[in-house]
């Protein structure tokens, strides 16, 4: 952890009154953020920090500086299946879980998790929600790449392809909650995969220790047409009404997608505190529908961005999220004054820490927070003229124009370089794959239907 001065940047801090300093500074001492102001009141703001020369100075003349983005869902180890399966009907059950299946081992899982926590520092994604298997050892990847994670064992009804866990993951999330919480990067969380992989019994066990453990619990919800049409022949509800029914929705609930949604699903949402996921991306190219955000914001429901996996969505980093959401919105509701820029960022950013549980501490920049902190240089070609910086960094950048990531105090990529992990090694582990993976995706796209 650095003891840092950042100086002379464009601060969009993202509190609560959206303060924007125009020439300001951040002070970040150990892992927290202890000043920010506008320049010409840093003499008498830092009048309680004596000794300066303890702090680099980095001068920030001309970038932007925000608060890191919180990615709230995905599942990294995907990465490695990044661009198969595109365009196939039913992806999920026709391709995507047999290959699962057949190919995902623990190296496989936690070398694509190494390569994800790059592109995620990259791409300034500072915290990340991750449901996956043999979480246990990707946690401890984490923790060396040095970002922040909201980490869960994907919990199913049947065996999971983590073999360390036969009972499709409850044991193993219960030892996992014990083994992190209270860590300074890691929070455990509860991931139920979804309404059609999971009984009643395994829904009810997963809420019970999300409760017990007051930690977030996470599912796919309201996001498949089949879900839907099941949860309506079997039950005579939707699936929100159907969870409710269990008592299963409370604050502590995070809901990924939530595309399917009546009136009533979203009173629910809002009178049990639920949270959304929104993963305008992966929905789009899914063919799934758009989410109504529009709605729940306008009914106070907490609504953070995510990306889903790189094999859904392709992108693991939340900034060429932030056009789609803006974009879809506006075309599906006919409406282009819809989603300013910065209620986009604010989602990408507070609204996410928000969804994950970890507002008190990261999702803005304010004294007192931990420095998750990203820098953005405007010198590329497709970051000027800049008249209204939200809307330069929602509909101009991309994640290459990420300078500087820091997480929790520790600067872990600067001018573009990692320097928590080694990218070459990454790319390596990550090729040694691709002939397994290779030929089992052979084998699958075999026993497609033609089109
Ligand atoms: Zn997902």
């Amino acid at each position: 952890m650095a003891n840092l001065i950042l100086q002379h940047g464009t601060i969009l801090t993202m509190d609560r009154q959206d303060t924007l300093y125009e020439d300001g500074f951040v002070v970040v001492d150990g892992d927290a953020i202890t000043h920010l102001g506008p320049m010409s009141l840093m003499d008498e703001l830092l009048q309680g920090i004596p000794e300066t020369e303890h702090y680099s100075i980095l001068d920030c003349t001309g970038k932007l500086i925000l608060p890191g983005m919180v990615n709230t869902h995905s599942h990294l180890s995907m990465v490695v299946f990044r661009s198969l399966g595109d365009d196939v009907a039913d992806r999920l059950k026709r391709y995507l879980f047999p290959l699962e299946k057949t190919a995902m081992d623990k190296q496989m899982a936690l070398d694509g998790a190494a390569y994800a926590f790059a592109e995620l520092l990259l791409g300034g994604v500072t915290t990340i929600y991750d449901a996956y298997y043999f979480e246990d050892e990707i946690a401890k990847v984490a923790e060396k790449a040095g970002i922040r994670g909201v980490l869960s064992e994907t919990i199913l009804s049947f065996p999971s392809p983590n073999a360390d866990e036969p009972y499709g993951g409850i044991p193993y999330t219960k030892q996992f909650i014990k083994n992190w919480q209270g860590h300074p990067l890691i929070t455990p969380a509860v991931n139920c995969h979804a309404l059609y992989t999971n009984d009643r019994e395994h829904l009810q066990e997963c809420h019970r220790i999300a409760r017990e453990a007051d930690v977030i619990m996470c599912m796919h919800l309201a996001e498949m047409d089949y879900e839907q049409r099941d949860c309506l022949r079997d039950f005579g509800m939707t699936p929100v009404q159907y969870l409710d029914s269990l008592g299963i929705l409370d604050a502590r609930f995070l809901a990924a997608h939530s595309i399917n949604l009546e009136d009533r699903d979203l009173e629910i949402y809002r009178d049990r505190g639920v949270k959304v996921s929104h993963n305008a991306g992966s929905n789009a190219k899914g063919a799934k529908g758009v989410a109504r955000i529009r709605d729940m914001r306008a009914m106070g429901i907490t609504v953070g961005l995510g990306t889903d996996g790189a094999m859904s969505g392709n992108t693991l980093d939340i900034l060429t999220q932030l056009p789609l959401v803006g974009k879809i919105q506006k075309v599906s509701n006919n409406d282009r004054t819809l989603f300013p820029a910065k209620e986009i960022l604010r989602m990408a950013t507070i609204e996410g820490a928000k969804a994950l549980g970890l507002e008190e501490i990261t999702g803005s920049l304010e004294a007192g927070k931990r420095a998750d902190i990203i820098i953005l240089e405007t010198d590329s070609v497709n970051m000027q003229p800049i008249y209204d910086p939200y809307s330069v960094v929602v509909y101009s950048a991309n994640p290459s124009n990420v300078e500087t990531t820091i997480v929790n105090g520790r600067v872990v990529m600067d001018k573009r370089r990692l320097l928590s992990l080694d990218m070459a090694e990454l790319r390596e582990n990550l090729f040694r794959h691709q002939d397994k993976i290779r030929a089992i995706a052979r084998e699958l796209d075999k026993k497609l239907p033609s089109s």
